[in-house]
């Protein structure tokens, strides 16, 4: 067996920059999909976390890497198929 092990990514823990509030990105924040955007908003103030273009493809710098692993984590409950192409588009 030459199998190599698989390191799983590290848990994406967003915050609430207004009131705190912090959860897995998987968590009990709140997903509002619109015709072409989305966004993540927090279950206890509302506050913003992140928005996203639907259609776009994640845009590929260090910068956002953070955000981007939260928001392919959120859309893993509805769309795990677009998930896995978007992993195989960042590696
Ligand atoms: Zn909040």
């Amino acid at each position: 067996m030459t199998a190599a092990p698989q390191p799983s990514p590290p848990k994406t823990t967003l915050y609430c920059s207004s009131c705190g509030h912090e959860s897995p990105a998987e968590g009990d924040w709140i997903v509002h999909e619109r015709f072409d955007t989305a966004s993540v908003d927090c279950p206890d103030c509302g506050t913003e976390i992140t928005r996203r273009r639907r259609f776009d493809r994640p845009p590929i710098v260090a910068s956002t890497t953070a955000a981007t692993e939260a928001w392919t984590a959120s859309w893993t409950h509805s769309c795990t198929g677009l998930t896995r192409l978007w992993r195989s588009l960042l590696v």
